[in-house]
């Protein structure tokens, strides 16, 4: 175990101390709730800050507020260069401020500094910036009609985007920086306004990133963010009448709430949802490629990764020398808290994920699987949960077909390819897949044939601001990132002219 810890930055500490609001209409503010949510520190159980529990009438006033600087075109009348120069400047106050949000995000979230600082800050700037030049690039088309009334008219017709109005943005905990801001930055690059909404484990970088936003230009009103429950908070928020698209990332079982919900209004959803995510290896693959790659697809943040692969399916040839790999490399895993660089296992975000993670493993457990574990964490305190192998688990088991989002992965002997692709596509969920083989023609026709949004090819859990992401199935509807991600936040408008 590892204990070593960074020093805390004195903004970080005079940032918890404060007694945290809502961010409305370009700054902070009391809520007209009393009620209060504890933030606690997942390596050592402690509370470090509170939040405010929206009620309705707050989430209400975030809207509207919303809703104003949406149809006053404070923001979407800016020319789309103003905007983008807005929104780059936004991205150099957060990179400025990048070690206060990383050690903020370890504080609330658990996990590494290096992975805040490489991830929710590093990547966070990558699609910012990326995002900020979608700004200038929105564009519709002319397109010949053949209307033939009345006779010897002519016609021009052309199609213009325009933002879809205010969006409503859910966030999770696993990624609460960088998946925020996936909702936050198309938006104001479409010209939309937002009202976001953390979870409730980890509410505090999108409060100070709020602050940024305002200090970069970004008008009142435009980016406003609502903490509180799902329950409350959260269904007032997605089912507010204002709402123009509702942008989910969270569990299946709450996007399905969720989409029930704005089938009531026809209201536009993207859903990112939850992965039970295959890997096939062939017997040809390249065994160190394999070892290196599944581990940190399969652990990094804990497991705690929509697209980590967590059923990893290995022709027989080759799965003793993996199994005997991934044990060598669990066992070698540091396990300790976020703020020691150097541990790389971290505890997991709250005590109510840890016992649930656990409830797989009890059940494992009492059913004899063969279970391999890497170290614990430091004794009584933290949320931890060990590095565990499962090795070929009886299909009864929870864990084979639930999402456990926890640093648990099944290795799994097949006789065949065949095989393995069978057991992989069987499953609700169609979030991520790879294949890893050294031969392209198969690798090739397992891109084809494995059912999920992304696949890769001796590699897993790599995603990029310019490669579209999304799942099938049960994993979610819509696609975020790529060229075409602004489509999803503006209408497209046809104009008509006869001449
Ligand atoms: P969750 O569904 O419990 O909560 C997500 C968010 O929804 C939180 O902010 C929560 O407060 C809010 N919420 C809960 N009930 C609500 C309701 N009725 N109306 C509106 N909002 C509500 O998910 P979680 O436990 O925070 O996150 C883990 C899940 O997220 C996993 O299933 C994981 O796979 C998924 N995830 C998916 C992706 C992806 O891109 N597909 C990325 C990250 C996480």
């Amino acid at each position: 175990m590892s204990t070593s810890q960074i020093a805390l930055l004195a903004s970080v500490q005079q940032f918890l101390d404060r007694q945290h609001g809502l961010y409305i209409d370009g700054a902070p503010c009391a809520a007209q709730s009393e009620n209060r949510l504890t933030v606690w520190d997942p390596a050592t159980g402690q509370a470090i800050a509170t939040t405010a529990d929206a009620s309705p009438a707050d989430v209400d006033r975030a809207v509207m507020s919303a809703w104003r600087a949406f149809v006053d075109r404070r923001w979407a009348g800016r020319t789309p260069a103003d905007r983008e120069r807005i929104l780059l400047r936004f991205a150099d106050l957060v990179e400025q401020h990048g070690e206060e949000l990383a050690q903020l995000e370890t504080l609330e979230q658990g996990k590494s500094i290096a992975i805040s600082r490489a991830f929710e800050v590093g990547c966070t700037l990558n699609w910012m910036r990326y995002t900020a030049g979608l700004t200038t690039k929105i564009s519709g088309r002319t397109l010949d009609v053949s209307i033939p009334f009345p006779q010897g008219a002519r016609y021009q017709a052309w199609t213009k985007k325009e933002p879809v109005g205010v969006v409503a943005g859910i966030v999770p905990w696993n990624f609460p920086l960088m998946i925020g801001m996936w909702k936050v930055m198309p938006a104001l690059a479409a010209g939309c306004s937002i009202v976001i909404k953390p979870s409730e484990t980890t509410p505090l970088t999108l409060l100070r990133v709020a602050e940024l936003a305002s200090e970069a230009g970004i008008p009142d009103g435009v980016f406003n963010v609502v903490t509180g429950s799902g329950a409350v908070c959260g269904a007032a928020l997605t089912s507010h009448p204002h709402i123009a698209k509702v942008s989910f990332t969270g569990s299946t079982a709450t996007g399905k709430q969720i989409a029930r919900a704005a089938a009531d209004t026809l209201t536009g959803v993207t859903l990112e949802l939850g992965g039970k995510n295959p890997a096939i290896v062939l017997k040809d693959a390249d065994p160190a490629w394999v070892i290196e790659g599944l581990m940190t697809g399969s652990f990094l943040n804990q497991g705690q990764v929509c697209a980590a692969s967590s059923r990893i399916y290995i022709e027989a040839p080759l799965f003793d020398t993996l199994v005997s790999g991934f044990e060598q490399a669990v066992k070698s895993l540091s396990v300790g808290p976020g703020m020691s660089p150097e541990a790389f296992i971290n505890p997991l975000v709250s005590r109510a994920h840890c016992d649930k993670v656990q409830t797989f493993l009890d059940e494992a457990t009492a059913r004899n699987a063969e279970l391999i574990t890497g170290n614990r964490g430091p004794d009584g305190k933290g949320y931890y949960v060990s590095p565990t192998l499962v090795v070929n688990p009886d299909a009864a088991l929870r864990l084979t077909r639930e999402e456990v989002f926890g640093p648990v992965v099944n290795l799994v002997r097949v006789s065949d390819a065949e095989e393995a692709l069978q057991l992989a596509n069987d499953t609700e969920y169609g979030l991520t897949a790879s294949v890893w083989t050294q031969n392209i023609s198969r690798a090739l026709e397992y891109t084809d044939r494995l059912q999920a949004g992304t696949v890769w090819v001796n590699s897993h859990t790599l995603i990029d601001a310019n490669l579209p992401f999304g799942g099938m199935k049960q994993s979610g509807t819509g696609r975020d990132f790529g060229p075409d991600w602004l489509d999803g936040w503006c209408e497209t408008k046809s104009v008509c002219v006869r001449y």
